[in-house]
Protein backbone atom coordinates (compact mmCIF):
# COMPACT_ATOMS: atom_id res chain seq x y z
CA UNK A 1 0.00 0.00 0.00
CA UNK A 2 1.16 3.22 -0.89
CA UNK A 3 0.97 6.59 0.60
CA UNK A 4 -2.15 8.80 0.64
CA UNK A 5 -3.82 11.55 1.87
CA UNK A 6 -6.83 11.15 4.82
CA UNK A 7 -7.88 12.98 7.57
CA UNK A 8 -6.11 13.25 10.87
CA UNK A 9 -8.16 13.85 13.81
CA UNK A 10 -5.31 14.69 15.33
CA UNK A 11 -4.18 17.75 13.40
CA UNK A 12 -8.14 18.09 12.73
CA UNK A 13 -7.56 18.30 8.59
CA UNK A 14 -5.93 16.29 5.39
CA UNK A 15 -2.57 15.34 5.95
CA UNK A 16 -0.16 12.89 3.85
CA UNK A 17 -0.22 9.44 5.69
CA UNK A 18 2.57 6.97 5.08
CA UNK A 19 2.67 3.35 5.64
CA UNK A 20 4.29 1.70 8.20
CA UNK A 21 4.87 -2.26 8.64
CA UNK A 22 3.87 -2.87 12.48
CA UNK A 23 4.35 -6.66 13.91
CA UNK A 24 1.19 -7.98 15.59
CA UNK A 25 1.03 -11.29 17.81
CA UNK A 26 -2.16 -13.30 17.42
CA UNK A 27 -2.91 -16.94 18.45
CA UNK A 28 -4.82 -19.39 16.29
CA UNK A 29 -5.85 -23.15 16.98
CA UNK A 30 -3.67 -22.54 20.35
CA UNK A 31 -0.20 -21.46 18.57
CA UNK A 32 0.98 -18.20 18.94
CA UNK A 33 2.22 -16.12 15.52
CA UNK A 34 4.23 -12.82 14.83
CA UNK A 35 2.45 -11.61 11.51
CA UNK A 36 3.61 -8.31 9.71
CA UNK A 37 0.59 -5.93 9.32
CA UNK A 38 0.12 -2.38 7.59
CA UNK A 39 -0.54 0.89 9.69
CA UNK A 40 -0.66 4.83 8.25
CA UNK A 41 0.51 7.31 10.54
CA UNK A 42 0.23 10.84 10.05
CA UNK A 43 2.95 12.25 8.07
CA UNK A 44 2.83 15.58 10.39
CA UNK A 45 2.04 14.56 13.74
CA UNK A 46 3.07 10.68 13.41
CA UNK A 47 -0.56 9.41 14.76
CA UNK A 48 -1.92 6.37 13.35
CA UNK A 49 -4.71 6.66 11.07
CA UNK A 50 -7.66 4.39 9.89
CA UNK A 51 -9.54 4.41 6.73
CA UNK A 52 -11.44 2.39 4.67
CA UNK A 53 -10.48 -0.71 3.53
CA UNK A 54 -7.34 -1.16 5.64
CA UNK A 55 -8.77 -3.69 7.76
CA UNK A 56 -9.51 -5.55 5.61
CA UNK A 57 -6.31 -5.24 3.54
CA UNK A 58 -4.39 -6.94 6.88
CA UNK A 59 -6.88 -9.61 7.46
CA UNK A 60 -5.79 -10.82 3.70
CA UNK A 61 -2.36 -10.21 4.55
CA UNK A 62 -2.72 -12.43 8.11
CA UNK A 63 -4.31 -15.17 6.72
CA UNK A 64 -1.56 -15.19 3.44
CA UNK A 65 1.17 -14.87 6.32
CA UNK A 66 -0.79 -17.42 8.29
CA UNK A 67 -1.05 -20.10 5.23
CA UNK A 68 2.12 -19.56 4.26
CA UNK A 69 3.60 -20.42 7.69
CA UNK A 70 1.96 -23.51 8.00
CA UNK A 71 2.30 -24.84 4.35
CA UNK A 72 -1.57 -24.42 3.63
CA UNK A 73 -3.40 -24.20 0.54
CA UNK A 74 -4.45 -20.79 -0.86
CA UNK A 75 -7.68 -20.10 -2.32
CA UNK A 76 -6.08 -19.13 -5.45
CA UNK A 77 -4.24 -22.75 -5.77
CA UNK A 78 -7.77 -24.23 -4.74
CA UNK A 79 -9.56 -22.22 -7.88
CA UNK A 80 -6.31 -24.17 -10.20
CA UNK A 81 -6.89 -27.03 -8.87
CA UNK A 82 -10.67 -27.18 -10.51
CA UNK A 83 -9.37 -25.46 -13.20
CA UNK A 84 -6.66 -28.20 -14.25
CA UNK A 85 -9.11 -30.80 -13.14
CA UNK A 86 -12.10 -29.10 -15.23
CA UNK A 87 -14.51 -29.99 -12.81
CA UNK A 88 -16.70 -27.90 -10.19
CA UNK A 89 -16.82 -26.99 -6.65
CA UNK A 90 -18.90 -29.50 -5.63
CA UNK A 91 -18.00 -32.76 -7.25
CA UNK A 92 -13.93 -31.56 -6.62
CA UNK A 93 -15.43 -31.56 -2.83
CA UNK A 94 -16.48 -35.21 -3.20
CA UNK A 95 -14.34 -36.76 -5.50
CA UNK A 96 -11.35 -35.40 -2.53
CA UNK A 97 -13.19 -37.15 -0.09
CA UNK A 98 -14.49 -34.28 1.30
CA UNK A 99 -17.92 -33.27 2.25
CA UNK A 100 -19.92 -31.67 -0.34
CA UNK A 101 -19.86 -27.77 0.24
CA UNK A 102 -16.46 -27.83 1.98
CA UNK A 103 -14.78 -26.64 -1.52
CA UNK A 104 -17.06 -23.33 -1.55
CA UNK A 105 -16.48 -22.90 2.52
CA UNK A 106 -12.49 -22.58 1.46
CA UNK A 107 -13.68 -20.42 -1.66
CA UNK A 108 -15.21 -17.89 0.45
CA UNK A 109 -12.14 -17.89 2.93
CA UNK A 110 -12.32 -20.74 5.35
CA UNK A 111 -9.15 -21.49 6.23
CA UNK A 112 -8.73 -25.60 5.39
CA UNK A 113 -7.49 -27.91 8.07
CA UNK A 114 -3.77 -29.19 7.52
CA UNK A 115 -4.94 -32.43 6.68
CA UNK A 116 -7.42 -31.08 3.61
CA UNK A 117 -5.09 -28.85 2.78
CA UNK A 118 -2.20 -31.70 2.25
CA UNK A 119 -4.56 -33.67 0.19
CA UNK A 120 -5.33 -30.69 -2.36
CA UNK A 121 -1.97 -29.96 -2.50
CA UNK A 122 -1.11 -33.25 -3.14
CA UNK A 123 -3.88 -33.71 -5.77
CA UNK A 124 -2.47 -30.30 -7.31
CA UNK A 125 0.74 -31.77 -7.93
CA UNK A 126 0.19 -35.42 -8.88
CA UNK A 127 -2.32 -35.96 -11.68
CA UNK A 128 -2.07 -40.28 -10.45
CA UNK A 129 -3.12 -39.22 -7.43
CA UNK A 130 -6.19 -37.00 -8.83
CA UNK A 131 -7.31 -40.27 -10.69
CA UNK A 132 -6.84 -42.38 -7.91
CA UNK A 133 -9.13 -40.54 -6.09
CA UNK A 134 -11.47 -39.54 -8.87
CA UNK A 135 -11.88 -43.61 -8.86
CA UNK A 136 -12.17 -44.05 -5.21
CA UNK A 137 -15.60 -41.23 -5.47
CA UNK A 138 -16.70 -42.16 -8.45
CA UNK A 139 -20.10 -43.14 -7.45
CA UNK A 140 -20.71 -40.27 -5.50
CA UNK A 141 -19.14 -37.28 -8.01
CA UNK A 142 -21.55 -38.18 -10.98
CA UNK A 143 -20.52 -40.23 -14.49
CA UNK A 144 -20.42 -36.84 -16.48
CA UNK A 145 -18.18 -34.79 -13.99
CA UNK A 146 -16.02 -38.08 -13.54
CA UNK A 147 -15.33 -38.36 -17.24
CA UNK A 148 -14.61 -34.81 -17.66
CA UNK A 149 -12.17 -34.92 -14.55
CA UNK A 150 -10.37 -38.21 -15.43
CA UNK A 151 -9.73 -37.05 -19.30
CA UNK A 152 -8.15 -34.01 -17.69
CA UNK A 153 -6.02 -36.16 -15.47
CA UNK A 154 -5.07 -38.23 -17.90
CA UNK A 155 -3.83 -35.48 -20.18
CA UNK A 156 -2.19 -33.85 -17.43
CA UNK A 157 -0.33 -37.20 -16.74
CA UNK A 158 0.47 -37.42 -20.68
CA UNK A 159 2.17 -34.94 -20.82
CA UNK A 160 4.30 -35.45 -17.96
CA UNK A 161 5.37 -39.01 -18.53
CA UNK A 162 7.93 -38.95 -21.04
CA UNK A 163 10.43 -36.13 -19.28
CA UNK A 164 12.64 -37.96 -16.78
CA UNK A 165 11.67 -36.81 -13.45
CA UNK A 166 15.56 -35.50 -12.99
CA UNK A 167 14.95 -33.45 -15.68
CA UNK A 168 11.68 -31.94 -14.51
CA UNK A 169 13.43 -31.14 -11.49
CA UNK A 170 15.97 -29.07 -13.33
CA UNK A 171 13.30 -27.26 -15.21
CA UNK A 172 10.70 -26.66 -11.75
CA UNK A 173 13.96 -25.10 -10.71
CA UNK A 174 14.85 -22.78 -13.55
CA UNK A 175 10.96 -22.12 -13.40
CA UNK A 176 11.24 -20.81 -9.98
CA UNK A 177 14.48 -19.02 -10.11
CA UNK A 178 13.58 -16.91 -13.77
CA UNK A 179 11.68 -14.48 -13.69
CA UNK A 180 10.26 -15.44 -17.78
CA UNK A 181 11.48 -18.19 -19.65
CA UNK A 182 10.86 -18.45 -23.06
CA UNK A 183 10.76 -22.11 -24.68
CA UNK A 184 13.85 -21.41 -26.75
CA UNK A 185 15.42 -20.13 -23.77
CA UNK A 186 14.87 -22.89 -21.58
CA UNK A 187 16.05 -25.63 -24.08
CA UNK A 188 19.29 -23.52 -24.04
CA UNK A 189 20.13 -23.14 -20.72
CA UNK A 190 18.93 -27.15 -20.16
CA UNK A 191 21.76 -27.79 -22.79
CA UNK A 192 24.58 -25.68 -20.64
CA UNK A 193 23.67 -26.88 -17.73
CA UNK A 194 23.87 -30.55 -18.69
CA UNK A 195 26.96 -29.99 -20.92
CA UNK A 196 28.63 -28.40 -17.91
CA UNK A 197 27.52 -31.28 -15.22
CA UNK A 198 28.93 -33.73 -17.54
CA UNK A 199 31.92 -32.16 -18.10
CA UNK A 200 32.63 -31.43 -14.25
CA UNK A 201 31.16 -34.92 -12.83
CA UNK A 202 32.06 -37.19 -15.33
CA UNK A 203 28.06 -38.21 -15.67
CA UNK A 204 25.03 -36.17 -17.22
CA UNK A 205 22.78 -35.09 -14.50
CA UNK A 206 19.37 -36.25 -16.35
CA UNK A 207 19.09 -39.28 -18.63
CA UNK A 208 17.64 -37.30 -22.16
CA UNK A 209 18.75 -37.27 -26.18
CA UNK A 210 19.67 -34.14 -27.06
CA UNK A 211 18.94 -33.25 -30.91
CA UNK A 212 20.67 -30.59 -33.08
CA UNK A 213 17.86 -29.11 -34.45
CA UNK A 214 17.98 -25.77 -36.66
CA UNK A 215 17.87 -22.88 -33.57
CA UNK A 216 20.06 -25.14 -31.25
CA UNK A 217 20.59 -28.01 -29.15
CA UNK A 218 16.62 -29.04 -28.25
CA UNK A 219 15.21 -31.96 -26.22
CA UNK A 220 12.55 -33.11 -27.94
CA UNK A 221 10.14 -34.00 -24.85
CA UNK A 222 10.92 -30.95 -23.37
CA UNK A 223 9.95 -29.46 -26.83
CA UNK A 224 6.94 -31.22 -26.72
CA UNK A 225 5.72 -30.23 -22.95
CA UNK A 226 5.96 -26.09 -24.36
CA UNK A 227 5.54 -26.65 -27.71
CA UNK A 228 2.29 -24.63 -27.55
CA UNK A 229 4.01 -21.55 -26.05
CA UNK A 230 6.26 -21.02 -29.09
CA UNK A 231 8.32 -17.82 -28.28
CA UNK A 232 6.10 -16.51 -25.73
CA UNK A 233 7.34 -17.19 -22.38
CA UNK A 234 5.97 -20.32 -20.38
CA UNK A 235 2.63 -19.46 -18.32
CA UNK A 236 0.45 -21.88 -17.35
CA UNK A 237 -1.46 -23.58 -14.40
CA UNK A 238 -0.57 -26.59 -16.33
CA UNK A 239 3.03 -26.17 -15.22
CA UNK A 240 1.77 -25.71 -11.97
CA UNK A 241 2.18 -29.23 -10.62
CA UNK A 242 5.74 -29.23 -11.92
CA UNK A 243 6.39 -26.59 -9.49
CA UNK A 244 4.60 -27.69 -6.89
CA UNK A 245 6.11 -31.21 -7.15
CA UNK A 246 9.65 -30.93 -8.09
CA UNK A 247 12.29 -32.90 -6.10
CA UNK A 248 14.81 -30.82 -4.85
CA UNK A 249 18.32 -30.91 -6.83
CA UNK A 250 21.39 -32.42 -5.01
CA UNK A 251 23.76 -30.08 -4.07
CA UNK A 252 26.12 -30.38 -6.94
CA UNK A 253 23.32 -29.78 -9.60
CA UNK A 254 22.48 -27.22 -7.40
CA UNK A 255 25.63 -25.56 -8.01
CA UNK A 256 25.95 -25.82 -11.33
CA UNK A 257 22.14 -25.20 -12.61
CA UNK A 258 23.06 -21.57 -9.84
CA UNK A 259 25.76 -20.60 -12.24
CA UNK A 260 24.84 -21.01 -15.52
CA UNK A 261 20.96 -19.45 -14.38
CA UNK A 262 23.79 -16.56 -13.35
CA UNK A 263 25.57 -16.45 -16.36
CA UNK A 264 24.34 -17.95 -19.61
CA UNK A 265 20.35 -17.33 -18.20
CA UNK A 266 20.88 -13.27 -18.12
CA UNK A 267 20.87 -13.53 -22.35
CA UNK A 268 17.63 -14.08 -24.59
CA UNK A 269 17.28 -17.33 -26.16
CA UNK A 270 17.94 -15.95 -29.36
CA UNK A 271 21.73 -14.48 -27.63
CA UNK A 272 21.80 -17.76 -26.38
CA UNK A 273 21.10 -19.76 -29.74
CA UNK A 274 23.95 -17.91 -31.77
CA UNK A 275 26.44 -19.23 -29.45
CA UNK A 276 25.14 -22.61 -29.82
CA UNK A 277 25.99 -22.61 -33.33
CA UNK A 278 29.47 -21.41 -32.87
CA UNK A 279 30.18 -24.58 -30.32
CA UNK A 280 31.43 -28.14 -32.05
CA UNK A 281 28.18 -30.06 -30.26
CA UNK A 282 25.97 -28.45 -32.39
CA UNK A 283 28.17 -27.83 -35.29
CA UNK A 284 29.54 -31.31 -35.67
CA UNK A 285 26.01 -32.84 -35.53
CA UNK A 286 24.95 -30.29 -38.13
CA UNK A 287 27.43 -31.50 -40.66
CA UNK A 288 25.97 -32.26 -43.85
CA UNK A 289 22.80 -30.68 -42.94
CA UNK A 290 21.67 -26.95 -45.03
CA UNK A 291 20.88 -24.50 -42.50
CA UNK A 292 17.75 -24.64 -42.16
CA UNK A 293 16.99 -28.21 -42.80
CA UNK A 294 15.25 -30.47 -39.91
CA UNK A 295 17.23 -32.95 -38.36
CA UNK A 296 17.09 -34.69 -35.25
CA UNK A 297 20.99 -35.90 -35.08
CA UNK A 298 21.69 -36.20 -31.86
CA UNK A 299 24.17 -34.23 -29.75
CA UNK A 300 26.13 -36.92 -27.86
CA UNK A 301 26.72 -36.63 -24.17
CA UNK A 302 30.60 -38.03 -25.10
CA UNK A 303 30.65 -34.49 -27.48
CA UNK A 304 29.09 -32.30 -25.04
CA UNK A 305 31.06 -33.86 -22.17
CA UNK A 306 34.45 -33.20 -24.57
CA UNK A 307 33.61 -29.66 -25.53
CA UNK A 308 33.00 -28.12 -22.10
CA UNK A 309 36.28 -30.08 -21.03
CA UNK A 310 38.04 -28.02 -23.26
CA UNK A 311 35.92 -25.18 -21.92
CA UNK A 312 36.59 -25.89 -18.62
CA UNK A 313 40.62 -26.18 -19.06
CA UNK A 314 40.80 -22.56 -20.75
CA UNK A 315 37.88 -20.92 -18.69
CA UNK A 316 37.28 -22.61 -15.35
CA UNK A 317 33.73 -23.60 -16.13
CA UNK A 318 33.53 -24.14 -12.28
CA UNK A 319 33.12 -20.52 -11.71
CA UNK A 320 30.96 -17.85 -12.85
CA UNK A 321 33.81 -15.27 -13.94
CA UNK A 322 35.02 -18.19 -15.94
CA UNK A 323 31.48 -19.05 -17.52
CA UNK A 324 31.27 -15.10 -17.85
CA UNK A 325 34.16 -14.68 -19.76
CA UNK A 326 34.02 -17.94 -22.19
CA UNK A 327 30.13 -16.06 -23.04
CA UNK A 328 32.10 -12.44 -23.86
CA UNK A 329 34.46 -14.58 -25.93
CA UNK A 330 31.64 -16.44 -27.54
CA UNK A 331 28.54 -13.72 -28.49
ZN1 LIG B 1 -1.79 14.43 12.28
Amino acid sequence: MERRTAFCTNCHKETTCVPKKVKVNQNIRDKNYTFNITTFVCNECGREIGFPGLMDYNIKEIDEQYRKTEELITVEDIERLMKLYNIGKAPLSLALGFGEVTISRYLAGQVPSKEYSDIMLHALASATYMKELLDRNREKIGETAYKKAHIAATQMENLYVAVPVELLAVIAYIFSALHEVTPLTLQKLLYYIQGNYAAIYDKPLFDAPCEAWVHGPVYRNVYNLFRDFKYNPIDDDRFVPLKESALPLTPQAKEVVDRVLDTFGIYSGKVLESITHKEAPWLDARKGFLPDETSHAEISLDAMKAYFKKVDEKYNIRTEDGLRKYIAKMR
